[in-house]
């Protein structure tokens, strides 16, 4: 039978058929005018979605790729920073810092729960020589399905010298985040999670003190020197060649998205997060996130007893051509992850949860049928009701 594939996994994401068009193109010289204009466009345009008026400086990399070059951009060997995990990604980055020469301290947050903004206030203040000069953030940890109250972290930083490097990987472009306002001196993204791209684009931004960090950083860098991307960006320009065919892809991406307005968006992703975890628990099924900190662009779900997470991904993949993430490290096997993220809409929680039911009762579940889908309405009749 013809399956018609459902990717619901937290990158890479769906893409509208208005970017795969836009990207369907010859390609053009990446030093003519053409380029220029559409680089300026874009570059303008991505100011706006990170909420800065500094410049968002576009590689040629993946989400880990702008890991690296926010710290090599920013710190030197030796530097001592805080780095604040409640994942898999908060791990990642602080083990980019340790192999890069820095010394690095560790807040470990247990799974599934948020960063505790008290931990960080009295740690910091414990720090009177400021020692510390970077503390290292993920905003949504898309292996828990957790979101941290980042205002509320950058808020408790605000009395310290330390940079605030912070992971938006999963969060930029669908959840709120102002750059500038909150004061967030390092923020990064990749193209293939809320800006509804392929993978294969990295975007970085520094703030006026992270801009002074660089000047004096000694950590060895080329391909990813922010100062080289910078200078080329003046003439609407990049230091070597640019992914020109992404790049046609992201100006139609970053239209749709100023169509739409951020703050849709944003209310987009609040009510598929909200149909998706109340469907989910209506199933019985328990989510992994702490309910306060519960992301609105990817839910992790704990496999209910004596069913393995993966024959469930196995099933829905298979049999209804749905396909779900699994659980990484070690939640492998004990959890799944259904990604909501970049181009999807809240009617999407509705065939997710239907099928989720479905499958769970094809592996020997009692579910009470129709359950999850009832809960999905709800929230989605009180959704359109309220807009
Ligand atoms: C996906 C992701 C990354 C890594 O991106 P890659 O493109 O896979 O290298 C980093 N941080 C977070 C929070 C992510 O979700």
């Amino acid at each position: 039978m013809l399956k018609k594939p459902c990717l619901m996994i937290p990158g890479p994401t769906n893409v509208p058929d208005r970017v795969l068009q836009a990207m369907h193109r010859p390609l053009i010289n990446h030093r003519g005018p053409e380029y220029e204009a559409m680089f300026q466009r874009i570059s303008l345009a991505l100011g706006r979605v990170f909420q800065t008026n500094q410049p968002v400086l576009v590689y040629p990399s993946a989400g880990t790729g702008m890991m690296e070059a926010a710290i090599v951009n920013v710190l030197s060997p030796g530097d001592k920073v805080l780095a604040v995990s409640i994942g898999v990604f908060g791990d990642r980055l602080a083990e980019i810092a340790t192999r890069f020469g820095m010394i690095v301290e560790k807040i470990d947050v247990p799974w599934g729960h948020m960063a505790d903004p008290q931990v960080l206030a009295s740690r910091l203040a414990a720090d009177n020589q400021h020692e510390i000069k970077a503390v290292l953030i993920t905003h949504n940890e898309t292996s828990t399905g957790v979101t941290n109250n980042l205002q509320a972290l950058a808020a408790v930083c605000s009395g310290h010298p330390a940079l605030l490097i912070v992971d938006a990987v999963s969060s930029l472009g669908a959840v709120e985040l102002k750059m500038d306002e909150w004061q967030l001196d390092v923020v990064f993204t990749g193209a293939q999670k809320a800006l509804m791209l392929p993978p294969g684009l990295g975007f970085l931004a520094l703030s006026k003190k992270a801009w002074q960090a660089q000047a004096v950083s000694t950590s060895p860098k080329y391909y990813w020197d922010a100062v080289l991307l910078k200078k080329a960006l003046a003439k609407w320009q990049n230091p070597y060649t640019p992914a020109v065919s992404l790049l046609y892809g992201l100006a139609e991406s970053l239209t749709i998205i100023e169509e739409e307005g951020l703050a849709a968006i944003f209310r987009r992703h609040e009510l598929i997060g909200q149909a998706i975890r109340a469907g989910v628990e209506a199933l019985g099924l328990r989510l992994f996130a702490e309910q306060a900190a519960a992301s609105n662009t990817v839910t992790a779900v704990v496999a209910p007893k004596g069913i393995e997470a993966k024959k469930i991904q196995k099933y829905m993949r298979e049999v209804q051509g749905i396909t779900l993430a699994g659980g990484q490290k070690q939640l492998e096997n004990k959890i799944f992850r259904i990604g909501h993220l970049g181009y999807v809409v809240p009617t999407d929680g509705l065939l997710i949860i239907a099928a989720l039911e479905m499958t769970l009762m094809a592996l020997g579940m009692a579910c009470p049928q129709g359950k999850g889908v009832t809960a999905v309405q709800d929230v989605l009749l009180q959704g359109i009701a309220a807009t």
